[in-house]
């Protein structure tokens, strides 16, 4: 593209980005795009390549956003993207089981046992709503648990928040979701076990489930407590409570085998994936113990389906993506993971502002306050005005950030010596920025 002024730039993007607003809600097809929390005028993205992406007005952004976690390889690995066009020659649908469909659920068994059965959707939303339906069919109870702070997509009885308290019934925690819907989700503070306990004492023998993140990236990353995972394991099979474990973000990311992969030695009823499993392609799925998947229909009496699921483009990229995903890219995300966080640490540092990078595996995130962070309400007690100056400091200097601060910073293993030096480069400018208000 042709040389443009900053000004010029900035008004290619002003001009869709107001365009957008009178044609799509908010101008995005999914909130935090938006950049409501961080202000300004979000980068539309024309094409993206490696470590990279490109805006409409030409300018390029070393990419730590990665899709929200599908780009593990970096955006456009040649080798997926021939799979996609070669699976595209094919056809774009059928509506029919497809041998990819069987291979596909062959690799996820092979790295995630508990997976001993896996049914395709197209969205982690349709993954963790699946897993709760069939939790609720499988246990014959109504009510679930869930984590203050924790995501698992946008269906009604998981977008309950929490009230006051620690553990609490749920209330909607949006439009349009009713107060039954929300009113049997009990949400319990993150990283709380007395909590949960008390929770089981007195409803033990309502719950469905307990659904949490396998280690919450959603809040920010908050690790588990060593064993917190396992304790949930032990609380929900005493009471006859399913655990389902949603590895839709840290799934074929921290490791070959996810969070489980890290983190083992028990064993959830139900997982979830997404986003690495896709390649970037709109793909998800539910695994878990066979006779419980086996109440889902043809075979059983639980419903669920889906027009586009299991789609051959998307099966083909999740196949690519997986097969291509060996030790050496996880050593290389692990090692520039390091790299990053030393680099952010030094920067903040240096600058005097409080920070607390917190990890999971690969997964990290920085809070703009002193650690330890635990939970959501430590998360939420951060200087978010302080990310957002930080935020845009380093877009102005060509690296997009995800554009809140309780996100997680993603990395892939396209992200080589040139693109990290990029990054390091604009650390000390955006720590300045900051630290003054
Ligand atoms: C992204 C995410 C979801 C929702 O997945 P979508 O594909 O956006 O519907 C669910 N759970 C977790 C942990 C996630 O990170």
């Amino acid at each position: 593209m042709a040389e443009v002024t900053h000004n010029g730039t900035e008004n290619v993007t002003d001009d869709l980005f107001a365009h957008a607003r009178e044609v799509i809600p908010g101008g995005v097809s999914s909130p935090v795009r938006g950049y409501g929390s961080v202000g300004g005028t979000p980068v539309f993205v024309a094409s993206a390549s490696g470590p990279y992406t490109t805006g409409v007005d030409g300018r390029e952004y070393v990419d730590l956003v990665c899709s929200w976690g599908p780009a593990l390889l970096g955006h456009a690995h040649p080798e997926v993207v021939e799979a996609v066009q070669d699976a595209a020659s094919r056809g774009l649908s059928f509506g029919a089981p497809t041998a990819a469909e069987v291979e596909l659920a062959d690799v996820v068994r092979s790295r995630v046992p508990v997976a001993e059965q896996v049914r395709f959707v197209s969205t982690g939303t349709e993954a963790t709503m699946t897993a709760i339906r069939l939790a609720r069919a499988a246990t014959g109870r109504d009510a679930i648990v869930k984590f203050a702070g924790c995501y698992h997509g946008h269906s009604d009885a998981l977008l309950a928040e929490a009230g006051s308290g620690v553990a609490t019934q749920g209330l909607p925690g949006s439009a349009g979701v009713t107060k039954a819907a929300a009113g049997d989700t009990i949400v319990v503070g993150y990283n709380d076990l007395d909590a949960l306990e008390r929770v089981f004492a007195e409803a033990g023998d309502r719950i469905a489930a307990v659904i949490t993140e396998a280690a919450p990236a959603n809040m920010g990353v908050v690790a588990p407590q060593p064993g917190f995972n396992a304790a949930l394991r032990d609380l929900t099979a005493r009471h006859g409570a399913l655990l389902i474990v949603d590895e839709v973000l840290t799934g074929f990311r921290v490791s070959p085998g996810g969070w489980l992969g890290l983190d083992g030695g028990y064993a959830p009823d139900l997982v979830t994936f997404g986003k690495v499993i896709g390649g970037g392609m709109p793909l998800a799925a539910l695994g878990g113990r066979a006779d419980l998947m086996q109440l889902l229909a043809p075979v059983g009496p639980v419903y669920q389906a889906g027009t586009l699921s299991g789609n051959p483009l998307a099966t083909a990229a999740g196949l690519a993506t997986l097969r291509l995903a060996d030790d050496a890219v996880y050593a290389t995300v692990d090692a520039r993971s390091l790299e990053l966080q030393a680099a952010v640490a030094d920067a903040l540092t240096a600058a005097s502002v409080p920070h607390h990078i917190s990890t999971a595996g690969n997964l990290f995130s920085v809070f703009f306050r002193e650690g330890p962070v635990a939970n959501y309400a430590d998360a939420k007690a951060q200087d978010q005005a302080a990310f957002a100056r930080f935020f845009h400091a380093m877009l102005d200097s060509g690296v997009a950030l995800p554009p809140s601060a309780f996100e997680a910073w993603f990395l892939s293993a396209a992200h080589d010596d040139v693109a990290m030096g990029r990054i390091v480069e604009a650390l000390p400018g955006a720590a300045r920025a900051a630290a003054h208000s």
